[in-house]
């Protein structure tokens, strides 16, 4: 659990210090920059101010119709933002059976869950049996306790100790309201954690009255606990964060590992027909092949990463030098793949 406890704090101190280093090196073009200032003077304001990747108190979600019962929520900007490149906030859905309603992610404070329970309302009198975490980021499972108490949480073992632990939670909740907003409900957030408790490998199927769902682990993608969750009947996928979105969005390799996300994204590429809708972390639905982008980028940077460590380059040296000009366009480039992606693969390569 110390073991658990200090990486956490060490990847705290990597992300905080990647993402002052994304807003040091803003990418975002300087007449769009000036656009945002113009018709959005006190919010664009208030941001700079703050540095915040996103708004937790500005953020306004919409949902759509994908299939009979199954529905998709995102942020209002993320049909203008994802194809630029530009992140956005979390993207989540819920399904509605005969009987019941399953929902995914709870967002990152009461007032996103809020808007996630009014879609449900304006769809369905059912009552919410089941709200699945595909894993334990803030933006994705905070919103846990405004669900009400009926409702079955289901989360990975991992996702629920990562919960549980009092110190690593508080500490998080902290690192969140740096880059989404003090004063926007995230202080308040209470640790609501798993009822249903699923481990590595699981498949775990859920009727919800001629609607069956299923909770599937498909290995280490991110977390060691990420969830994807998957719609037979109607063919919709749910990825949580392992995709963030469509091209040019990166994997981001906080815990590393880029050998067991390869072999996860491969597995769940493979699993996918190719009439599937994808309902990715941060963005609009997309399809499986816009998963390939992110399997091509990981086997060229391993091959790149490798090749710098065998030719006895310093982290620093790869860093500069492994530029993967093919997979350039996303606006968190610079911090994700030199700042995040290269010097955790060298590491995984060099022992
Ligand atoms: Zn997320």
């Amino acid at each position: 659990m110390l073991k658990e406890m200090s990486k956490n704090v060490v990847k705290l101190a990597l992300l905080s210090a990647s993402v002052l280093f994304f807003f040091g090196c803003n990418s975002m073009p300087a007449d769009e920059q000036l656009m945002a200032e113009k018709t959005e003077p006190a919010q664009a304001a208030e941001e700079k101010k703050e540095n915040l990747v996103w708004d937790a108190g500005a953020v306004q979600l919409e949902y759509h119709k994908i299939a009979p019962g199954v529905y998709a929520y995102y942020p209002t900007d993320a049909q203008e933002k994802n194809p630029k490149g530009y992140p956005v906030a979390t993207a989540g859905g819920f399904v509605v059976g005969d009987n019941e309603v399953l929902v995914v992610e709870s967002m990152v404070n009461k007032r996103l869950a809020d808007q996630v329970l009014g879609f449900i309302k304006e769809v369905t009198d059912k009552p919410i049996r089941y709200l699945v975490n595909t894993s334990y980021h803030g933006d994705h499972s905070y919103g846990n306790y405004v669900f009400p108490k009926s409702v079955s949480i289901i989360q990975h073992r991992k996702t629920k100790e990562f919960m549980d632990n009092k110190e690593g939670f508080e500490a998080d909740k902290k690192f969140m309201v740096q880059y989404f907003g003090a004063n926007r409900g995230i202080e308040d957030v209470i640790a609501r954690t798993g009822d249903i408790i699923l481990e590595d490998g699981a498949l775990y199927e859920v009727d919800l009255g001629n609607k069956k769902v299923e909770i599937r682990h498909f290995g280490f993608a991110q977390t060691e606990g990420d969830l994807f969750i998957w719609v037979p009947e109607d063919k919709v996928f749910w990825t949580g964060n392992p995709v963030v979105a469509q091209p040019p969005a990166l994997p981001w390799l906080l815990d590393g590992k880029h050998e067991e996300v390869l072999a996860t994204l491969k597995k769940v590429r493979a699993f996918l027909p190719e009439d599937a809708v994808v309902v990715p972390g941060h963005g609009v639905p997309i399809q499986p092949k816009d998963i390939d982008f992110k399997i091509r980028y990981l086997e060229s940077l391993h091959k790149e990463v490798k090749n710098a460590v065998e030719q006895g380059m310093t982290v620093e040296e790869a860093q500069k030098t492994i530029t993967l000009p093919d997979f350039q366009g996303y606006a968190l480039f610079d911090w994700v793949h030199s700042g995040v992606n290269v010097p955790n693969t060298y590491k995984d390569l060099s022992k």
